[in-house]
């Protein structure tokens, strides 16, 4: 069971609409559980954590990130999305075997965890077995995070002797679903992420109604780039399958009138700044979601080629879009976006986009002990002035203190706790060295743009003059 806490004397900052921020609050913790909330808390028998100086956050969330591909880091730094797709899902996905997802997994896990992000939709598609699905489900499970494991139904670029047909891909989910991941108030939840709907809509269909006969929540990567035919939006609309449980990644390329339908479905949508300003899948969605009343969430997607980390994700989807709207203005009377909706993205909107809104996603009595530390008394956070908006604009991975889910320690004072880190790194660096072998080295990995068209409808490659743009 998990200890009784006090956090005592910290700047609170609840990111919770019925709660105010305190300049100087303590939080008590039981069973997990935050039970109460204010200033000079009188509580006998339990752990003080003297935190003055210090800033108390709920913890952040990330919903959208390719964990496995954490041996990956920093080989796609100056990747279009044509050379990630080609290196990537092409070339590298087939070369991992399950103990490289396992490594991948719980590196990439616990790199979230030791930057502040507490709740993790991890996009699992590198699942050519059953084996790969245990072995990323088993990552996760190690790290301590709180997680949705988004089972990735897309067949990879290979033949699986496992799955032979999309069908058996939905059973190995159901194993899950009636095995591990039978509980929806586990630590580590299952979730469907859906092959990229370009392939016949007769299949993504059947995947939608897969996920929804196990009942858990649905994400898709969806128009980050121009393709021929109807939207993803559009084809699900007309068979009446939008609805809540869709989180749609991306949407750069989605028109107003997605926008709305998704906005009208009470779906959510999930932008991964870093990687689509650098890949070229068009202008984070961002302003034009949150215009169109979309609940907007925050990923970082690609460690291959860009951070893991949402601080900066909060800064690059913050004053990208300050950019392009302070350009059109010329000289702006005000600013439309506020930091502290940035917050909100990372925090209670995204908990609300993955069904956990009434457990985690901010801080109040009754909800999971879901928070971290930081460091207020670092110099590039002294002085605080507007609590909320340093965390957004001043405010880095690298001061995350402690970090607590569901009212476990997982890190304090800047480590993590129970974890071997140097032993989790060489797992990572024997299963990066172990794909690059298998697809013969690094120069191989460009090789295969041409056979891109098999797997994706390309479109015309070309955004008109003003789509992605707007
Ligand atoms: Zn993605």
């Amino acid at each position: 069971m998990a200890e009784r806490w006090l956090l005592q004397g910290a700047t609170v900052v609840t990111g919770d609409r019925e709660h105010e921020d305190l300049p100087c609050g303590d939080i008590l913790i039981e069973d997990g559980l935050i039970t109460a909330m204010g200033r000079e808390l009188r509580v006998e028998g339990c752990r003080v954590l003297p935190l003055a100086g210090k800033l108390v956050m709920p913890g952040l969330i990330d919903t959208h990130r390719h964990t496995w591909q954490t041996p990956l880091r920093g080989l796609g730094g100056d990747w279009t999305v044509l050379d990630y797709l080609a290196a990537v899902r092409v070339k590298l996905s087939p070369a991992f075997r399950p103990e490289d997802v396992h490594a991948g997994t719980l590196a990439g896990a616990l790199e979230a965890l030791d930057a502040g992000i507490t709740t993790l939709v991890d996009h699992a598609h590198c699942i050519a077995s059953p084996a790969h699905a245990d072995a990323a489900l088993q990552g996760l499970q190690e790290s301590d995070i709180q997680a949705l494991f988004a089972y990735g139904y897309a067949a990879g670029s290979e033949p699986s002797p496992s799955f032979p047909t999309p069908e058996h891909r939905f059973a190995d989910a159901r194993r899950l679903r009636e095995g591990p991941l039978s509980s929806d108030s586990g630590r580590v939840r299952l979730g469907i992420a859906l092959t990229e709907m370009q392939i016949p809509w007769e299949q993504s269909r059947a995947e939608v109604c897969s996920a929804r006969e196990l009942g858990v929540p649905i994400t898709l990567h969806c128009s980050a780039w121009p393709v021929t035919g109807p939207s993803e939006v559009e084809q699900l609309e007309r068979e009446g399958l939008l609805g809540p449980d869709l989180l749609f990644v991306h949407c750069t390329f989605s028109g107003d009138d997605d926008l709305a339908r998704i906005a009208g479905s009470g779906g959510s949508i999930c932008a991964t700044p870093e990687s689509e300003l650098q890949m070229g899948m068009g202008f984070p969605v961002i302003g034009r979601a949150l215009r169109a009343g979309v609940r907007t969430t925050l990923g970082c997607d690609v460690v291959a080629s860009n951070g893991g980390e949402l601080f900066t994700a909060m800064r690059l989807a913050l004053q990208s879009e300050r950019g392009r709207a302070n350009a059109r203005a010329g000289l702006p009377r005000r600013l439309d976006l506020k930091a502290g909706q940035m917050l909100r993205m990372v925090t209670q909107d995204a908990a609300d986009a993955i069904g956990l809104g009434a457990v985690t996603g901010s801080l109040r009595p009754g909800k999971q002990a879901d928070l971290i530390v930081l460091a207020a008394d670092a110099l590039n956070m002294t002085p605080l002035g507007h609590p909320r908006d340093a965390v957004v604009l001043q405010a880095h991975a690298g001061n995350v203190e402690s970090v607590m889910v569901r009212g476990e320690l997982v890190k304090h004072q800047g480590r993590l706790i129970g974890t071997d880190v140097a032993a989790v790194r060489q797992k990572a660096l024997r299963a990066r060295d172990a794909v690059l072998e298998r697809v013969g080295g690094l120069s191989a990995l460009l090789a295969d743009h041409a056979k891109l068209e098999e797997h994706w409808d390309l479109g015309n490659g070309r955004a008109s003059a003003t789509s992605g743009t707007r």
